[in-house]
């Protein structure tokens, strides 16, 4: 059986089956160059692979959605020995960014993808785009409109109203050639023309009735600088990019299935045209990743940031790739969520949950475990010697013996947990109160004995008996039978560190429904900053390394903050959903 029989099929994976039993590729040629000069190069052992992109425009930062597409275009080329390439979809001039680009290289890096050298930018074809579109003038199927946008708007139609020919649509390929020529040129402002495909304007489908293919626009292009002043439409060059680049399957969102019927016309008529070499690429829609509890739109991320809601784009608590990371998410966990969540063609909302989970079991399987004490209050161990100290071994994973154990100190003043000790215990509270015992995990049995309080009547400390040859690990462990179990820190040995405790950024399932301000769905507590104690070994925690605190959650070493020495944390999920 192979690796994509084991794999949950998909509506999409049945496409890729149907068109590899067809053999629908074999006469795919890959010369390792995009082009079409490549596509007549003979390379047979590369043959009957798939292909397929992850092609990012690189203004943003990349969120949790895009990790749903690049989860399902990696996955889908390793499992089928094909190859997924990185495109970056630069073909907007004005505004895309190096750090886009950079950041983006490095957040599918993360997840652990490898695009093997195939790493293209769509502003580099901007030379086929133009030749494509001479031939298209040439042959007939596309023509210089000079209305203004406006009446160009009003003669389109609606959904129930066919639209209305330009006055400029029979124009003859000599006259459209020399107009577009002058485009070209700068001879006109931006807006004077557009070239438009000639389709039909009485399409029930309005992204037919002679959609613009190109427009004038003075402006730099990060890339190609002044050379250009007319640009592709986006919905005319992607098709040409995937066709470039022999793409076999050009996965897209939803929102883009009105627009599959130009997408076929435009690679068909350059295929008839012989400008294109068949099979040709064919796109496919899956429904978008809508995920509870967060906001995945750009301009309501962007807002976030620069209304200062957030501590900037890689903000833990934002849902972006950056800010996983930092949040201590691990790229398993959200290989293991777009497999889980699978891929379908109707919209559905994720519930935020599972993503959690799917980072809790990574977390679970992959963490040492450590121990901390969130919310410091002393315990003193009246009949344990001033100076006394003992190492205690505690297991660096219960589940993996071969992880092996490490020493904690021990010694007569510990930290607890304040919440750890009741003056008044609630019925089934099996903790530290006054005459319970309760075992010191990986350490002893002890008896409270109660607490001492300052003026204001504050707890100060908690007191106890600790009772001698109950020591865990040795012959009389077991002698008393305890229910509690309560984690300690030797208060002379623990170091006081910063951890921030992150929790979801809304409070509200669908943040803005119903019309209102998503900012009103803030959670006010999605951040806290405290001090707690950290056993001794934790100080030379090295960023990104994570662990589990016992008894609190998942916890990574800050990739920004942290310093040698003195690491900071930041909390990734609790051990259990707190949410439901
Ligand atoms: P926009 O196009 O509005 O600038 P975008 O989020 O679509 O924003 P792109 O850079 O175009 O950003 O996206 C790159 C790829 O990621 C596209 O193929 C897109 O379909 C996919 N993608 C974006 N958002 C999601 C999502 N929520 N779920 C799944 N795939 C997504
Ligand atoms: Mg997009």
């Amino acid at each position: 059986m192979s690796d994509s029989e084991l794999k949950t099929s998909n509506f999409i994976r049945n496409i890729i089956d149907a068109d590899l039993a067809a053999n629908k590729f074999a006469p795919r040629r890959w010369s390792g160059q995009p082009g079409p000069a490549a596509q007549h190069q003979a390379s047979p052992a590369d043959a009957p692979r798939i292909r397929t992109r992850f092609p990012p425009e690189p203004n943003g930062y990349l969120h949790y959605g895009h990790a749903k597409s690049i989860c399902l275009n990696f996955g889908l080329a390793l499992d089928y020995s094909g190859v997924c390439h990185l495109r970056f979809d630069d073909t907007n001039p004005e505004k895309e960014e190096q750090e886009y680009v950079d950041s983006i290289v490095a957040a599918v890096k993360w997840l652990g993808f490898d695009w093997g050298g195939h790493l293209y930018y769509a502003s580099n074809y901007f030379d086929w785009m133009y030749r494509f579109a001479e031939y298209l003038i040439e042959s007939g199927n596309a023509y210089v409109d000079s209305q203004s946008a406006e009446a160009m708007r009003a003669a389109r139609g609606t959904l129930t109203e066919p639209g209305a020919d330009s006055p400029y649509r029979n124009r003859t390929p000599a006259e459209n050639l020399d107009l577009f020529r002058r485009m070209k040129a700068g001879e006109f402002a931006d807006g004077a023309h557009v070239l438009r495909a000639k389709i039909d304007m009485a399409s029930p489908n309005i992204n037919m009735r002679d959609p613009a293919i190109y427009r004038i626009k003075h402006a730099e292009h990060h890339n190609t600088g002044g050379q250009w002043c007319v640009y592709p439409m986006y919905t005319y060059a992607h098709p040409i990019e995937d066709a470039l680049e022999n793409i076999t399957h050009s996965l897209c969102t939803l929102e883009f299935e009105d627009q599959r019927p130009f997408y076929g016309w435009l690679l068909e008529k350059l295929a008839q045209g012989g400008q294109l070499q068949r099979p040709l690429p064919q796109q496919i829609e899956f429904a978008r990743l809508n995920l509870s509890y967060v906001v995945l739109s750009k301009r309501k991320l962007l807002q976030l940031v620069e209304e200062k809601h957030v501590d900037g784009w890689d903000d833990p608590r934002m849902p972006t790739l950056i800010g996983a990371r930092r949040r201590g998410f691990t790229p398993e966990g959200f290989r293991h969520f777009a497999e889980m969540i699978g891929v379908a063609k109707a919209d559905a909302w994720i519930d935020m949950s599972i993503l959690e989970a799917c980072m809790r079991d990574d977390l679970n399987a992959s963490a040492e475990r450590r121990i901390a004490v969130l919310d410091p209050i002393k315990l003193v161990i009246d009949n344990y010697p001033e100076d006394g100290e003992e190492m205690c071994a505690a297991p660096n994973h219960p589940q993996k013996p071969e992880l092996g154990t490490r020493a904690i100190p021990f010694s007569k003043e510990l930290w607890i947990e304040r919440d750890d000790f009741s003056e008044n215990p609630p019925k089934g509270y099996f903790r530290l109160y006054a005459g319970n015992t309760v075992r010191l995990r990986y350490a002893y049995v002890v008896k409270c004995t109660g607490c001492a309080k300052d003026a204001a009547g504050n707890i100060k400390s908690v007191h106890c008996i600790l009772l001698p040859e109950t020591k865990s690990g040795t012959a009389g462990a077991d002698s008393v039978k305890v229910k509690g179990n309560i984690h300690w820190l030797s208060a002379r040995h623990a170091c006081a560190t910063e951890v921030r405790l992150y929790d979801r950024l809304f409070k509200s399932e669908h943040p803005g429904a119903g019309g209102r301000d998503f900012l009103q769905d803030l959670n006010p507590d999605s951040k806290r900053v405290i001090t707690a104690q950290l056993e001794p070994s934790l100080q030379n925690a090295q960023a990104e390394d994570r662990y589990q605190f016992e008894r609190h959650g998942y916890f990574v070493a800050d990739r920004v903050d942290s310093a040698p020495g003195k690491p900071v944390f930041n909390r990734a999920v609790t051990l259990k959903d707190a949410w439901k």
